[in-house]
């Protein structure tokens, strides 16, 4: 590894919402970590932009899935007491499904093993509980209180500032135009120069192509088209309505009304 270039022990290339988290991650335990961005995250290029992201816990995917989201929760939790940020509300959420085509059965009996509370609930107690959602007769919700969603840009911005207090370098408005892997070492190439390290962490989510050659993975990104909607009354509002998450065939998210102008909603 040549001795001119600035050297670290992991470079993290993309800082949003995985690169930020991992950096922090690794700075907190004493690692000598670069976070190189394109931008200066969080920004509105990024899949970190805009507000509400869903979390829940009880996930198809198995117990291991399951354990993910509860840790991923717990760290959610500790950056809220470290930053003094609120990133999680827990406003509920439903999952719904025609049990023709969906059943939540496995990621109940999952998710309740590692004690995530969860209610089986039918079209009618929906609709007396949450006045906003008119469902089919035929439809069945799994009801989790402790999810939520997350406020996305709040939660990139947070990470942030733990890494820098953690002593993580961070380098914005670089993109990487390329990367040399050599016996033990990364050399990562950018606009402002070149750096090197033992390690390096990919992260550059639905960007990965600019890095291209180096990354070549079949993976394709799509574009998700999210639509805002005014609500008419007070049943959308946070507080009252909770998040809804189709299952099966209508893979839809709808949440509660939050500071912009009403529910939102995209397929999911
Ligand atoms: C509309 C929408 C709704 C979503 N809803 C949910 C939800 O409800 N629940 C949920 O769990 N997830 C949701 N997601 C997904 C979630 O937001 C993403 O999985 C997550 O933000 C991806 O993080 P990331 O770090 O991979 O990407 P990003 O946050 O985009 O970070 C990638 C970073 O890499 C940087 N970068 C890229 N190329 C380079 C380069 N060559 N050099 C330097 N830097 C580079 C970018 O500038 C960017 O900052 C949603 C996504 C969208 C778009």
């Amino acid at each position: 590894m040549s001795s001119r270039l600035p050297v670290y022990d992991v470079i993290v290339v993309g800082a949003g919402s995985m690169g930020m988290s991992a950096g922090y991650q690794l700075a907190r335990r004493g690692v000598k970590t670069l976070l190189l961005d394109a931008f200066d995250p969080p920004h509105p290029e990024g899949s970190h932009h805009g507000e509400p992201r869903l979390i829940r816990h009880a996930y198809d995917g198995g117990e291991t899935y399951v354990r993910l989201a509860l840790r991923a929760d717990e760290f959610w939790r500790e950056a809220e007491a470290r930053t003094g940020s609120k990133l999680l509300e827990r406003s509920g959420v439903l999952n719904l499904a025609d049990p023709d085509v969906y059943s939540f059965q496995g990621k109940r009996t999952d998710s309740e093993g590692l004690g995530v509370v969860t209610e089986l609930l039918q079209a009618d107690e929906v609709q007396h509980r949450w006045p906003g959602l008119t469902l089919p007769e035929r439809y069945q919700a799994l009801y989790e209180p402790d999810a939520g969603y997350l406020f996305s840009e709040q939660c990139v911005a947070a990470y942030k500032q733990l890494a820098l207090a953690s002593g993580a370098h961070l380098e914005v408005n670089t993109p990487v135009r390329g990367i040399t892997a050599q016996e033990g070492s990364v050399i990562v190439h950018t606009s402002k120069g070149d750096y090197a390290a033992g390690s390096v962490i990919l992260s550059a989510g639905a960007w990965f192509k600019t890095l291209k050659p180096f990354v070549t993975l079949p993976i394709r990104p799509v574009r998700k088209v999210v639509g805002w909607f005014e609500t008419n009354g007070p049943a959308y509002d946070a507080g009252r309505f909770r998040v809804y998450a189709g299952d099966g065939a209508r893979r839809l998210l709808r949440f509660p009304k939050h500071r912009r102008s009403g529910a939102e909603d995209w397929p999911s």
